[in-house]
């Protein structure tokens, strides 16, 4: 039997930003729980490492128990299974979102034999033009990178 009010965010987080927090915030108004779940696959190329990517969420969140953080490896849906949840949340900015998110979402549902699925959320106004790209690159050319991401995520 699986849990049906709890859901898990996954993505990347390098690092979380308003965007995501956006997503988060809202979808913990609809759920009992929200699990960020950040991926560490070892082809992938983070700009941060792990440990940061999870503190700086951990502190973001740490006066809100319903929602949780988690490191995941493998498929996301390995994840989904451990925990006993079936529903996978993801934000929506734009079409190219959609033609990503269109895809994650027919393979997560062939592989769990349907047994799955995905809430999407369309970003809110104020955020749907955040990325994690932009602000790597604001980051790295010394910008004010603040005003993307929250207090958490502290760099310079
Ligand atoms: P990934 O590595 O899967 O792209 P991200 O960390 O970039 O992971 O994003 C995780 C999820 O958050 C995705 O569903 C993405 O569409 C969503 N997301 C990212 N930025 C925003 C934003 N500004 N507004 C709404 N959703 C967002």
């Amino acid at each position: 039997m699986y849990n049906k009010k709890k859901i898990i965010f996954p993505g990347s987080f390098d690092p979380i930003t308003l965007g995501h927090c956006d997503i988060v915030n809202r979808a913990s108004n609809i759920f009992s729980e929200v699990i960020i779940a950040i991926g560490n696959n070892y082809n992938k190329n983070y700009m941060f490492p792990i440990r940061k990517r999870k503190i700086w969420i951990q502190n973001c969140y740490r006066n809100n128990n319903k929602i949780k953080v988690e490191v995941y490896k493998n498929l996301i849906i390995s994840l989904c299974k451990q925990k006993k949840i079936n529903i996978i949340l993801r934000g929506l900015r734009d079409v190219d979102d959609f033609i990503f998110e269109k895809k994650f979402f027919y393979i997560n549902n062939y592989l769990c034999n349907q047994n799955i699925e995905t809430f999407f959320l369309l970003s809110s106004l104020e955020t749907s033009f955040i990325s994690s790209t932009y602000v790597k690159e604001i980051i790295q050319k010394k910008g004010p990178y603040h005003k993307f991401v929250p207090d958490s995520v502290i760099l310079y």
